[in-house]
């Protein structure tokens, strides 16, 4: 694309996709599939969980930025990290409930933030659905993350109601076109 005379790499989905498939090995060696059920956007938000670079209130402090408070912004009971916010906030634990309930599986369980994108392998099933909760775990993090941001930024107060609406409405609609399923 050529832009006031000279030429710019335009962006694509493919350069972002081949982006973080080079930089993913940077991640303790764990590899991060790019999921094509889940648009771009989503899979860069998890990708960046999956590296702990999300700018939660405590990695600000760690970086000395001024922050108003570090606390949860769901549950008020700890500190903002993203191991907290994803996997042992109380929050969390009912998204996962949620998820596991829906696709009818025992449960979703992660100890460390790179387990949140390999759950799915534990859960018995063809390789489509193994890929259908993979895509609506990485939706789950893509709108807790947004839900936690309007709590932060826009004062809005934290709802499971909400979150949960959310998941199942861009679940439907991302999921379901892109894997080109009925059921
Ligand atoms: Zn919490």
């Amino acid at each position: 694309m050529k832009v006031e005379g000279r030429y710019v790499r335009s962006f694509t989905v493919r350069s972002m996709r081949s982006l973080i498939e080079r930089k993913m090995f940077t991640n303790n060696g764990m590899r991060f599939v790019w999921n094509n059920w889940v648009p771009l956007k989503v899979n860069f938000l998890a990708w960046r969980v999956t590296l702990d670079r999300l700018p939660t209130t405590m990695d600000l402090r760690r970086r000395i930025v001024p922050v108003q408070s570090v606390e949860c912004k769901f549950c008020h009971a700890e500190n903002e990290t993203a191991t907290h916010l994803f996997i042992s906030c109380s929050f969390a634990q009912q998204v996962w409930e949620f998820i596991a309930s829906w696709c009818k599986v025992n449960s979703l369980f992660a100890l460390e933030l790179k387990d949140l994108v390999v759950m799915q392998d534990r859960c018995r099933g063809s390789v489509r659905w193994k890929k259908a909760v993979l895509s609506l775990t990485q939706i789950a993090l893509w709108v807790m993350w947004k839900n936690r941001n309007d709590v932060t930024f826009s004062k809005k107060h934290a709802n499971m109601a909400r979150i949960k609406e959310e998941i199942r409405t861009y679940g439907f609609l991302w999921v379901k076109n892109r894997a080109k399923c009925n059921d």
